[in-house]
């Protein structure tokens, strides 16, 4: 992988006309209903970015055994959770699917092969939950990019780097993940707050993605991988943004950081 420009401070400047990246730590699926300063700072970020022409997003929510995009006209709202408030099933967001952009998506990445799925998936929380915010009006066409569960991380930071000429095409692309992610290990008593092993990760990839991208699928070795990520689905979508950092020589801005439940990060981060 092609390693970007260290001479800077934050990296190379985009070029004008070429879209941000990010990755949203989604929480909680009530953060689809809540107003906090992580909904805050998704709102920001919508508002700030320029109108992209559609949103491709790599949700947690999507861990299957290939990597294939959403082709469908109108992706259906996925409620993929259960034991929440009815308020959180009666959600529903609306956007377009964009089968064009599925298309390139499939184009963009050769050799490596994208599948394509026009009935069985839609729109699922890790999506929905942060775009009610980033982009409340809905009108904004969606496509998902499912994570394959069999491949290493070098393949999603290599499928993240060749989804880069997306961004000078209007395309928005963003994770929706959390870089901490241990649910056996949530702790109620603590709303907002962050294990010691929870902080020490987080600290680690918030110096890996605001410094040297590129490295951040090293942090598998970290000592606090296995408590912060015992399964790898919230993380991976990371992996995507650093491809694509990697791919232009970008550094990673921090949007928000925090914790929730002692074993979630809220971290947020964008390029561009
Ligand atoms: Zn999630």
């Amino acid at each position: 992988m092609a390693h970007g420009g260290y001479g800077g401070h934050g990296g190379e400047p985009a070029p004008a006309g070429r879209m941000p990246v990010a990755f949203l730590g989604h929480g909680t699926p009530m953060n689809a209903l809540d107003r906090n300063r992580y909904t805050e700072s998704w709102r920001a970020f919508g508002a700030a970015v320029p109108r992209p022409r559609a949103i491709l997003v790599v949700s947690a929510h999507w861990y299957i055994n290939a990597s294939v995009v959403t082709a469908m006209a109108r992706p259906k709202t996925i409620h993929d959770f259960y034991g929440f408030l009815p308020e959180l099933f009666a959600v529903d967001y609306p956007a377009p699917g964009d089968p064009a952009l599925a298309e390139e998506v499939a184009d963009v990445v050769q050799p490596t092969w994208i599948g394509s799925d026009t009935d069985s998936w839609g729109l699922d929380h890790g999506t929905w939950s942060v775009l009610v915010h980033a982009f409340p009006a809905a009108d904004v066409p969606v496509v998902q990019l499912s994570i394959d569960a069999a491949k290493p991380f070098e393949y999603h930071a290599d499928l993240g780097a060749k989804l880069a000429p997306l961004r000078d095409r209007g395309v928005l692309v963003l994770g929706s993940g959390n870089v901490v992610h241990n649910l056996r290990r949530i702790d109620w008593s603590r709303p907002d707050g962050g294990f010691e092993w929870a902080r020490r990760f987080d600290d680690a990839v918030a110096e890996a993605v605001t410094s040297s991208p590129e490295e951040l699928g090293r942090l598998a070795e970290h000592e606090d991988f296995a408590a912060a990520a015992p399964t790898p689905d919230h993380f991976i979508p990371l992996l995507y943004l650093a491809g694509l950092a990697a791919a232009s020589g970008e550094r990673a801005r921090e949007l928000v950081r925090g914790y929730a439940m002692g074993s979630l990060s809220m971290a947020s981060y964008a390029l561009g």
